[in-house]
Order: structure tokens, then sequence, then C-alpha cells
């Protein structure tokens, strides 16, 4: 064992060296006064701010951290005493890495990205708590072989895992042509060993996102990521001292190194580990941490998994294309009779695609299923599956939906011998597995012929999506007799639980009332169960007993109260995953409503993650709400205070996008047109007074409610 504590300490004290030396480099020739900070991140230098409460925002508080450091490395010859010296290299690492972005940043020229923003470890939340992304690896080094790179990240990328690579890896995976970006869940960190430190403050950022972990709570932190956050350490390579105590590091924060050298009796089993034969390197670290795959295995000649969601095809790499703007488009699923369908049947009418194929084809993707427990309810919610899992195949891009949507399709992937019939494939697999519960039954025809295409579009398409809106309209609070809770996030935000009605969907975005009762039929005991309306004690706030209820159970006790529809009063929990986030601007009486995209600052002085960063965690914040898109144009938003009318400023982009509707409920509310136009953005103001300015000339809503607070 003492050898092993003598490489981790000789490697933590050369970081510590090269610390200090930095710091006061840096003091020297820019001041102490000299302003430091990551970008984008409400949480300073996340590593040190978790751990210590420090908030480091210039180079003068960085001398006190060096010194919290050093006192972290005790040269005690005790296992548990190097492992928190692998933490001060951490703190080392993260102190040396925030000192490269003193003159702006130092990754623009890529092919690391270093720091990773706020606002996508947000956005990660969902795909980590669905397992649609199982668990994070962490590739560092350089391979003797490049080849036995690419086979470890590609199994990685296959599997749906996100990938950050540190080292000469990077190299050697994109010349193997591995696809990286964080679109494809492979994303190239920094070539020193320090950048090792930007996937772990993710880990530490999750914890005070999601978990409410607050700062200097190091016990709580360590419990977090080794509890909640799946990931591990491969290296490949030799290994140096530094890489070592990088290593103990990681498992400090419960993080399982396995090396491609032979440690022999240095290894610590279940933490520190040696797999020599490539072929056994993947399956050992997701045993380490338990993560379980679930993506099938469809035998198609592309690769399909999660991981290609983000794969753009830009037009010269496109063999066809099937878009709206130039033929015939449609996306059906249909409840039938058993009898009218064959199961696992796949058709094809018209032309399949092949190299002769024209560049713009018509298509109808028509799917029927049946079911004993399928519901007519359940049809849109199969449909839009189809957008993520056309995307999960390589080599092909879906957006949009119903009769407006865009499918690419490579040349690469027409080339490896990719047919709509794996299309149909893919459809077929993915709703049985997914859908299994509901669905016994599904075919699968997809219509490239346009005359049938167009039939299918006009006699069946265009009524159902009709009647659905129809139906989603009509769909109010008031209309159905019971809510539901959501608590997939809890596995990160353990105290938070969402409440879904049909006026309000998850603050993720992704769960609607129709999808959690789906999900309530697909899995009755998963994490959407009903909450019958009861003990109505105030309409306009949108308060039950039985919510409150509902609530108190499912975060066991944390939340009382809840609230549907006040930003004030008991405002529903955030996990950090929301799609957008609303803030009072008191001077305006009203508020602000930025979504995760806008990296600006808000009126509130505030960006998106500074905003976000006083919710979330399972907490209630009076004045601060995390919500999804559509919810903004509800009859129901804020109606406590007031309704929509309290919306002064919103991001351009966010505002053209709900504007419609927004413009809709104003007139059926208030009798106000245009009320979008009403609302400022950062192309007319962000400062303070500007907005008031804007606002007064429009004779905003807001000026004539009650005071906010
Ligand atoms: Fe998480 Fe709420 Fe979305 Fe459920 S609805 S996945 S709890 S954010
Ligand atoms: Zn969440």
């Amino acid at each position: 064992m003492g050898a092993l504590t003598d490489l981790i300490y000789a490697g933590s004290n050369a970081v510590a060296g090269l610390t200090e030396g930095a710091v006061n480099d840096a003091i020297k020739k820019y001041g102490a006064d000299r302003k430091i900070a990551f970008p984008d991140t409400a949480y300073f230098f996340p590593t040190i701010f978790s751990a210590t409460g420090v908030k480091v925002e210039t180079l003068g508080t960085l001398p006190a951290c060096v010194g919290v450091l050093k006192s972290l490395i005790t040269n005690k010859e005790d296992l548990g005493d190097a492992l928190n010296a692998g933490l001060a290299t951490a703190v080392g690492a993260e102190i040396i890495e925030g000192l490269k972005y003193i003159e702006g940043n130092p990754y623009k020229e890529g092919p690391g990205i270093g720091f990773v923003p706020d606002p996508v470890i947000r956005s990660l939340g969902v795909p980590l708590v669905t397992g649609d992304i199982p668990g994070v690896a962490v590739v560092l080094g350089e391979a003797a072989d490049p080849a036995s790179v690419a086979k470890v990240v590609k199994d990685y990328q296959s599997k749906g895992l996100l990938t950050f690579l540190i080292g000469k890896v990077i190299d050697q995976a994109a010349a193997t042509g591995v696809k990286m970006g964080l679109e494809f869940r492979v994303v190239p960190l920094g070539y020193d060993v320090t950048a090792a430190i930007h996937v772990v403050t993710v880990a530490i950022r999750a914890a005070l996102i999601f978990g409410n972990v607050k700062e200097g709570d190091l016990p709580g932190l360590l419990a977090y990521t080794k509890e909640r956050v799946p990931a591990f350490v491969n290296t490949f390579g030799p290994l140096n001292e530094v890489v070592v105590s990088v290593g103990a590091g990681a498992i400090a924060l419960g993080f399982p190194v396995i090396v491609d050298q032979d440690l022999g009796d240095l290894q610590i089993p279940g933490a520190l580990e040696s797999v020599t034969d490539y072929d056994k390197t993947v399956k050992r670290s997701l045993e380490l941490r338990n993560i379980k795959i679930k993506v099938k295995e469809i035998a198609i000649p592309v690769a399909f998994a999660a991981a290609f969601e983000g794969e753009i095809i830009r037009r010269p790499d496109m063999a066809v294309e099937f878009t709206s703007d130039k033929n015939v488009t449609a996306e059906l699923v249909v409840m039938k009779d058993a009898a009218a369908i064959e199961d696992h049947k796949i058709t094809i009418i018209g032309d399949e695609i092949n190299a002769s194929s024209p560049l713009n084809m018509a298509l109808a993707t028509y799917v029927e299923v049946s079911g004993a427990k399928m519901r007519v309810d359940f049809e849109p919610v199969l449909e839009r599956r189809i957008h993520h899992w056309f995307n999960y195949i390589e080599g092909v891009m879906h957006t949009g939906q119903r009769n407006l949507f865009r499918i690419r399709v490579s040349k690469e992937a027409l080339a490896k011998g990719l047919k709509l019939k794996d299309l149909g494939e893919v459809i077929y697999a993915m709703v049985m597995d997914e859908f299994g519960t509901v669905v016994d039954k599904c075919q699968v025809t997809l219509v490239t012929d346009e005359k049938r295409a167009k039939e299918i579009l006009e006699k069946e398409a265009l009524p159902k999506y009709e009647a659905r809106d129809s139906r989603l309209a009509s769909m109010t609070d008031e209309s159905v007799d019971c809510f539901y809770s959501c608590i997939l996030c809890q596995s990160f935000a353990p105290a938070h639980c969402c409440v879904i009605t049909p006026e309000r969907l998850g603050l993720c975005g992704a769960v609607s009332w129709l999808d959690a009762s789906a999900t309530k039929e697909l899995t009755p005991t998963g994490p959407c169960q009903p909450i019958s309306k009861e003990g109505l004690k105030d309409a306009k706030k949108g308060a039950y007993d039985s919510v409150n209820k509902a609530v108190e159970s499912a975060t066991h006790g944390s939340v009382g109260n809840v609230t549907l529809y006040s930003i004030m009063e008991d405002p529903m929990t955030s996990c950090g995953c929301f799609e957008c986030i609303c803030g009072i601007l008191p001077e305006a009486n009203g508020v602000v409503v930025v979504n995760r995209e806008y990296q600006g600052v808000t009126p509130t002085g505030m960006t998106f993650g500074e905003l976000a960063s006083m919710t979330g965690g399972g907490v209630q914040t009076p004045g601060f709400m995390g919500h999804g898109r559509h919810f903004i144009a509800s009859k129901k938003f804020v109606s406590a205070e007031g309704g929509i009318g309290r919306i002064v400023w919103m991001p351009k982009e966010l505002k053209t996008d709900v504007s419609k509707k927004l413009n809709k409920t104003a007139k059926d509310l208030y009798g106000i047109d245009n009320f979008a136009d009403m609302i400022c953005d950062e192309s007319i103001a962000t400062e303070s007074d500007a907005v008031l300015a804007f606002l007064q000339e429009k004779k905003h809503p807001a000026f004539a409610m009650p005071a906010i607070m």
C-alpha cells in the first residue's frame, strides 16, 4: 500500500507546487483585484465553492485556497488521507484551469471544450434520470494503440453513455473516426490532465443544482457524487504520479478508476482496478457502477443508439430528404382492432431508397397498434417518440412531427445499406420495447408513393390531428378528475416532485398530463401517480388538500404545501432541469421568463444560470419558479398573481415561439390584442430603466395590477 500512497502524495505535492507558483505569478502580473471566473456558471470555482463555501471572484482569493489545498495533503501513510490528497489535486487543477480563463476562453480553438456551462448540466438532468444516458465515462491518457481507445469509446457511445476525453486520447479517437461533440455524447475536454476538473465540476454542480447540497458541506457532497452520479474513469497508457493523484481524487468522489496497466497488488478492489484486456474494459467499468444498459439491439446496417440523437446531417452529406417543404409528409400512430393488424408486418408502398433515389421524396409513416390496455389518448404519446427513435439511427436526422417534418438520410448510411424497411424495424422494435405493456400488436407502413401518402394525410392524419387538438384544447385542469405526480427526477433531486396537470406540464417540458397518464399505465408503480382532486382550498392559487398530501408523501415530508398557479405562495419546487425560469422584477410589478438557451443577462441583472441557481434541489423559493415552455401561454400561468399579464420581459426567441398562443390567452383573459408586442425582449432592452420606459410606453397591464410583493 505504501507505494500507492507515496505516488498519490508525490502527485498532489507536485500539483500543489505548480498551483502555488501559478497563483503567485498571476497575482504579480495582474494584481490581486483582477477578476477571475469560469464562463456561464453561478457556482464560482465549483470545487472550492462546494467544499468550502468560498466564492473565488478575484485572484486575491486564491492564496487562501492554496492554503486549504495544502492542508489536505498530510503525507501520512493512510489510504483515506491519501485520497483526500487526491481532492487537493482537484482543487489545484481547478485553480490552474481557472487561471487559464483570465484573458478569455482558452479553449476557443478546440478541440477540447474546457469548462462545461451550467445550462448544459441542467439539460442533462432528464436524460440521466430516464436512463437515456445511463452513465458517465471519463477516458484519460494516451493509448499505445489508438484502435483500443476507439473500441472502448465507440462501445460507450453505442450504449448511450456520456464520455469525456482528456489528453491525447482526444486525437486518437478523432483519428479513428469517433464522432465527437456534445451531440454525440463524446466530449473532448482538453489535453492537460488538469482538464479532468471540468468533468469533476459537472458532478459537483449536479449536487448543488439538483441535490440541494449546501456549499461547505463536503461530506454531503461526497455522498451525493458517490451515490447519485454514475461516473467512472478509464486511464490509458503509463501512469505518472499526477495521474495517480487525479485518480485518487476521483476515488474520493466515489468514481472507480480502471487502468490499462498491471498495478499488481496496488489495486484497491472496487475502486482502483487493472483491466489490461480492452475487450473487458467496458464490461468491468459498467459493473463497478452497476450501470444497466437498456439500449435495444436492432438488426440494421448502421448503429442505433441514443448517442446519435443530436447528429446533424448537412445538405451536402444527405442522400435523400423527406420534407414537408417539398413533398407530402405525414406521421401517424393509430389504434386499431387487433383483427386488423398483422404483428410485425412492415410494408413499403412506393419506391425504397437506394443509390438512384431522387433527392426529395414523399413519406407517410403510418403505424397501427392494438392492445387491450391501449387508449386513443396514448396515440400521440407513441407518435412523438418516432422523432427520437429515428434520430437514434446513425445517419438519420429527424425534426418536427405530424405533417410538418424533415427527415434526412446521409450518404454514408445509404452506402452502408440503410433502407426504409429498417426505419420500420426500428419503429416496431421500439414500440414493443417501450410500450409493450399497452401494445400487443404493431404494424408499420412507410409510403413514398405521393398519391397514397396524400390519401393517408388527407383521409386519416389531418382529421386525427384536428380531433386531438380539440381534445387537448378542451382538456383543462377543471375538466379532469385527477392530476399526476412525477418523481422521476428524485434520483438527482431527492426532495422534488412535479405536479402535472393538463394545463401545466412538467417543468422539464417532457412530461404532459397525457404522458403522465400513459406512464402510469405502462408502469403502474412507476414515477407518475394519480392525485385525485379533493379538498379545494383556493381555486385561484390552485391549492388542494389532496395535492399537498401527495407532495408531502412523495417528498418524504420535505414539502408540505404546494400551489399549482402561484409564484409567490408555496410555488412548486424545481429539480433543476427546467426549460424556463420565471422570476419577479419588482420595479415592473411583473415577472421575467427566461429559457435555458438564452445566454445574456436579463433585466433582473442575472443570467438564466444565476436565476436558476436561486431555485432547484426541491426547495421552494417564492418569487422564483422553474417551468416548461408550454406552460407560459396557459391561462393558469401565475394566475394567482394575475396571470400572463405579469410577463414583462422574455428573450426574443422564446417570445416569438409562444406569441401566437400568448396573444390568444391575453385576448381571452384581458381583451388585449397582440399582447406579445407589449413584452420587452433583449433586442429592445435589458437594462431595468429602459425596460420600464418601454413597458410604460406600451401601457403594459402589469402596472395596473396589485403590487406583486
Ligand atoms: Fe423530472 Fe418533473 Fe420532468 Fe418528471 S416532470 S421528469 S420530475 S422535471
Ligand atoms: Zn428534473
